[in-house]
């Protein structure tokens, strides 16, 4: 049982944890690769106070630095789920189900929409999590939609268990089709068979995660507390709101880590 769990690690997320750790809290940050982080793709950044000139890597490398070494544990995995008990809430990450006593959101802003298809066939050929669901699929087509090298690894994953395995990294175009249960993908103009498309996408909407969560022009609402509508919810970063900054998903990290650590303690 830790007493704050962190979704996602980049600015608003590493931020939060090092104020968990300065409370005296116990925090385990849950986040995808961090090559997927979009502020790798930052050349320069000049507006982050006191640290004008590095790039957006330099700038992360920092973070994550000062993070670790304040005592955050860290795990690489996509949360797939979250479920609120009267303890607090327990989070589904690859195939490990964790628990904390509160928990903060900073998972980002998702880039693009869910492919047409998408939606309808989740839990009947979309899956999301090659070891969570890749034994159902031993023997069988499966297409893998990766977003990055790391992505590789999870198709190489499959392979070793007997899936028949294509793999796609960042294809333009992919719709999913078949009628109830998913028969092929179509990828960039191939059709392929598949039973199963996996679609490792680095972030899912707040709302898949959090099917209560209130949310407003699509950014999840908060008060100034970072205290969402959910008990023992807190939110930070792009996710709540512009501007998309760093700064301002460093400050706001900040209050949600704060607040957790201190409702985290009463509820001990
Ligand atoms: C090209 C570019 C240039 C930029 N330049 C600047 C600049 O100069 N100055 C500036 O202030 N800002 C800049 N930004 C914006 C800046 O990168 C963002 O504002 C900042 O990264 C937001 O931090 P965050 O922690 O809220 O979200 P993110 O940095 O997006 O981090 C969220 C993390 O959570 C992970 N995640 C999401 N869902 C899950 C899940 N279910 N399970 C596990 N992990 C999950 C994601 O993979 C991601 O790594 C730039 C952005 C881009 C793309």
């Amino acid at each position: 049982m830790y007493d704050v769990i962190v979704i996602g690690t980049g600015p608003a997320g590493l931020s939060a944890a090092i104020n968990v750790r300065q409370r005296g809290g116990s925090v385990l940050c849950v986040g995808t690769a961090l090559e997927n982080n979009p502020l790798l793709k930052a050349e320069r950044v000049d507006n982050y106070l006191g640290l004008p000139g590095m790039t957006g890597k330099q700038l992360l490398d920092t973070f994550l630095d000062h993070a670790k070494k304040s005592g955050a544990e860290f795990l690489q995995e996509r949360v797939l789920n979250t479920y609120h008990s009267d303890s607090g809430w327990m989070v589904s990450a690859g195939s490990q189900v964790l628990e904390c006593r509160c928990l903060i959101f900073t998972g980002g802003i998702m880039r693009g929409k869910p492919y047409p298809g998408e939606q309808e066939h989740i839990g009947m050929g979309v899956s999301y999590c090659a070891t969570c669901d890749g034994m159902l699929y031993r023997g069988k087509n499966v297409a893998v939609i990766g977003f990055g090298p790391a992505d590789r690894e999870e198709a190489e994953y499959l392979e070793g268990i007997g899936c028949k395995v294509r793999y796609f990294e960042k294809p333009k175009k992919v719709e999913i089709r078949g009628e109830g249960k998913v028969s092929s993908a179509l990828v960039d103009q191939e059709e392929v068979a598949a039973d199963c498309v996996f679609v490792l996408r680095p972030s899912l909407a707040p709302s898949s995660l959090f099917p209560e969560l209130e949310l407003e022009d699509g950014y999840i609402r908060t008060d100034r507390m970072m205290h969402t509508n959910l008990p023992g919810l807190y939110a930070a970063g792009d996710c709540t709101g512009r501007p998309l900054q760093v700064s301002k998903a460093v400050g706001e990290g900040l209050i949600a880590g704060q607040q957790a650590a201190d409702e985290a303690k009463k509820m001990k």
